[in-house]
This record gives structure tokens, sequence and C-alpha cells, in this order.
């Protein structure tokens, strides 16, 4: 069966627009126009793969919803994208605090959400479970190995240097705050220091040349592996 979206959206036409297009790729979609419709339609039986969730909605507000999605047990695991206006709250958005997967920032393009939709759910149905070798594009990691080769040469990162490499591509398509990679990569959660990851994302990147450019940098938020190889700006 094909995944379901809820769109919870107070703009309309903002609205008709996601469901018109996320239905002409395929999706099943259900609007909620206020938060309180959301929450209502998030305690009935049968739970939607993917939320689209506005952060600025008449009654609730959307981080509050992206909240309760994740401290609930039942709605837990549900991606959340967030759409926000340009630099709201961004880091808050995807960090602990609000918990979102991902977010589109507004004025969006649909073709835009549509693909990091289909980004997110691919993930989160192949949760990677850790297969000894993993191919992308340029790059190939052998995972028991700990070793990594970018065109058949092989690198020589440390050990914090390929996990970090190793949760970049494993959550690729999703953006990953310096603070999220604090704690999974390095094993703490300090707010001193993000400073450090941007640091070591510099030499990975360095040490990968070509493939490189597949680590993207989300000013102030972040940092995203490609979905993708090829570069899918258009
Ligand atoms: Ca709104």
């Amino acid at each position: 069966m094909s995944a379901s979206i809820l769109i919870v959206e107070d703009e309309r036409e903002i609205a008709d627009a996601l469901a018109y297009n996320l239905e002409n790729a395929g999706y099943r979609t259900t609007v909620a126009e206020t938060g309180e419709t959301a929450l209502e339609q998030l305690r009935q039986q049968t739970l939607p793969d993917l939320i689209l969730l506005d952060l600025m909605l008449p009654d609730v507000q959307g981080t509050e919803i992206c909240r309760q999605v994740r401290s609930t047990p039942r709605t837990r695991g549900i991606p959340v994208v967030m759409l926000t206006a340009k630099g709201e709250e961004i880091d808050r958005v995807v960090g602990f605090e609000v918990g979102a997967d991902d977010y589109v920032t507004k004025p969006f393009s649909v073709r835009e959400v549509v693909l990091r939709v289909g980004a997110i759910l691919r993930r989160s149905h192949t949760e990677e479970p850790a297969k000894s070798d993993t191919e992308f594009g340029a790059l190939r990691m052998d995972h028991d190995g700990h070793r990594a080769w970018v065109e058949g040469r092989e690198l020589s990162l440390t050990a914090l240097e390929f996990r970090l490499l190793d949760t970049l591509l494993s959550r690729r398509g999703r953006v990953q705050t310096r603070e999220v990679l604090l704690e999974d990569v390095w094993n703490m959660s300090s707010e001193l220091t993000t400073r450090t990851v941007d640091t070591h994302v510099k030499r990975l990147r360095q040490k990968l040349g070509s493939a490189g450019a597949y680590i993207e940098t989300l000013r102030g938020v972040g940092y995203r592996f490609r979905d993708r190889p090829e570069s899918t700006d258009a």
C-alpha cells in the first residue's frame, strides 16, 4: 500500500498544492488545518507514515505538535518534516528540543518537498541494518573492516572520522545538527564544542576528495549527506 502523509497546514492553497502533488507522486494524503485536528488524527488507529508539519498554526504551534509526536510511544517513530519560514528557529526545530527529522523552508517548491518526503520514507523503511559494504557514487565503505575508498583509493581515516562518515552516510538525505552529531559520534552532549564538529567535517571532506561534495553544509544548522550521489539542485 502506498505511504500516507498527514499534511498539517492552515494555509489552504499550500495544503492543496502539497496534497495534489504528493498524490500525483503516488502517496495518500490527509490534511489537517489546525493543530488540534492533527493531534486528533494522531490518536486514530491508523497512523500516517510521515507528517508534514507547518510551524505556524493558528492554535497549537508546530513545534509543540512535534514534541508530542516524539514523546508518545506509538507516534515516536513517524518522520516529521517541518515547514518553516526562512531562518525560523531551524536549529531548534531539527535539534533535540523539538526533534523534527528534517525541514523545508517557505517559500518552497512543491517538487522539493516531494523529493524530501521520498528520501525520508526510503530511509525510514530501510533503516540500514548495517550492511557490511555500502557503495555511494565514488565512495565505498566496508563497515566491518572500518575501511573506506574513494574512486578505488583507500582513505586513511581515524576511527572518529570513520564513525562521522558512517553516521552521515547512514542518515543520508536527512539533516544532522552539530548537536546530534556530537551526541551520536562523539557520545557527548555539550553545547560548548559544536565547532569540533565543523573542524572534523572539514578534515573529513578534504580526505574524501571528490566525494567530499556528498556532505552538504546547511548554514547555521548542520550537515546533510546527499540522498543521491548526483546533485539534485535544480
Ligand atoms: Ca501557517
